[in-house]
């Protein structure tokens, strides 16, 4: 079946997702609605043919994040992280690897995720790395020593992405199955927002890498290598831009009973309607102006954000009650300020915030 064959399904159940609030605790984990996920063929949409995949093209893929996070961010997010693996086996060299994984991926046999932000967004200020990789005196591959600070997903994933730094200051990225010995994935963090998504730390004491298992590197700046997505990619616009437009569908449904609330919601939607447009041209190549990924993820996170809470206004005491949709849109909101988000970003919405000017 062609992916416009399955499109009208995949809509379908984006609106169901609309009416229900998905739990967001560390107790909960989205089971059922990843499987519904991936009956609709989320794992291949991504993988290129040659792997069984359907090997959208990324504008489309950025177009289903966008309406994937209408229905539910903690669902997008979770695929977004488990692309963001696949993309890093994609691009790389290591064939027999990829021919290895991304069949099964694509079947949805195996679940990944990713675990690279301190290789690009955090614990950059930090004098030593925050995991340090050293030959293996064994062997022709490597030992991984510290911690992976963040990967979501992680007490689900059968293989994690993640990479290190040599001592020479290269870096390598590899796929490691999260069994291996020496490799402790810590308990769900609680979180403001998404806790369900199970995020959380790993602890790395001797880990061993053999040479096959490396996707990338060693070089310097391993992220800037392979493409798919770095930080503050058009991808996580996608999905902020995608979460503040579900947002305001919610809210346009509260307006149906009181339509004074629509002199608030119009000028809303209107930036929305705005930043998709420039988004759309951007994600079809045309990132001149206003239209960089770094402007336009700025714009969709101070959109998601004002939006949520306009809402959550207009909802009263009973949007501020936990569980109500409106209280979880609001924290989800703030997860686009520190998600992937690049310092130049950061600072504009911070500039924002505190009407510092440019
Ligand atoms: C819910 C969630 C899920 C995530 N999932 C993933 C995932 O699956 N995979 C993945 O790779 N990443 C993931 N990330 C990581 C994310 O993309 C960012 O990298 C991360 O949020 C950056 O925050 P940090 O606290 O690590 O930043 P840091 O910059 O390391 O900040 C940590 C602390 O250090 C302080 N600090 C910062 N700079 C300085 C300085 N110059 N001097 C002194 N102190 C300083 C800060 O104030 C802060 O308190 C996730 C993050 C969140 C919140």
């Amino acid at each position: 079946m062609s992916f416009a064959e399955q499109w009208p399904a995949v809509e379908q159940f984006i609106q169901s997702l609309q009416h229900r609030v998905l739990p967001d605790s560390v107790d909960h984990w989205p089971a059922a609605e990843l499987a519904e996920l991936q009956q609709l063929g989320a794992d291949r949409w991504n993988i290129p043919a040659e792997y069984g995949g359907d090997e959208l093209p990324d504008a489309e893929m950025m177009q289903l994040y966008r309406q994937l996070a209408r229905g539910s961010l903690l669902l997008t997010f979770i695929l977004t992280q488990r692309n963001a693996a696949c993309q890093r086996i994609i691009t790389s060299d290591n064939t027999s690897l990829a021919e290895k994984l991304l069949p099964r991926l694509c079947r949805s046999e195996l679940f990944a995720t990713v675990g690279i932000s301190h290789l690009t967004t955090s614990r950059q200020h930090l004098n030593t790395p925050a995991v340090q990789v050293t030959s293996d005196p064994e062997s022709d591959g490597y030992l991984m020593n510290g911690i992976i600070p963040w990967a979501s997903a992680a007490s689900t994933a059968d293989v994690i992405v993640t990479g290190g730094t040599l001592q020479d200051g290269r870096q390598l990225l590899a796929a490691i199955p999260t069994v291996r010995p020496g490799l402790d994935i810590q308990s769900p963090v609680s979180l403001l927002g998404l806790g369900a998504s199970h995020t959380t730390a790993i602890q790395l004491r001797n880990v061993r890498l053999a040479a096959d298992e490396i996707l990338h590197g060693p070089l310097e700046k391993v992220m800037s290598h392979g493409a798919g997505g770095g930080a503050g990619s058009l991808g996580t616009t996608a999905v902020a831009l995608g979460a503040a437009e579900g947002t305001l569908e919610r809210f346009q449904r509260e307006a149906e009973a009181r339509p004074d609330l629509l002199q608030f919601i119009t000028p809303l939607r209107e930036e929305a309607a705005k930043l998709a447009a420039d988004f759309s041209a951007a994600a079809a190549g045309d990132t001149s102006g206003k239209r960089s990924a770094e402007a336009l993820r700025q714009r969709a996170n101070s959109l998601v954000v004002r939006s949520a809470q306009s809402w959550l206004a207009a909802t009263r005491g009973a949007g501020y009650v936990c569980g109500h949709a409106a209280e979880q849109a609001v924290r989800e909101s703030m997860f686009f300020l520190v998600w992937s988000c690049p310092q130049p970003v950061l600072e504009g919405n911070l500039r924002e915030f505190t009407c510092s000017g440019s």
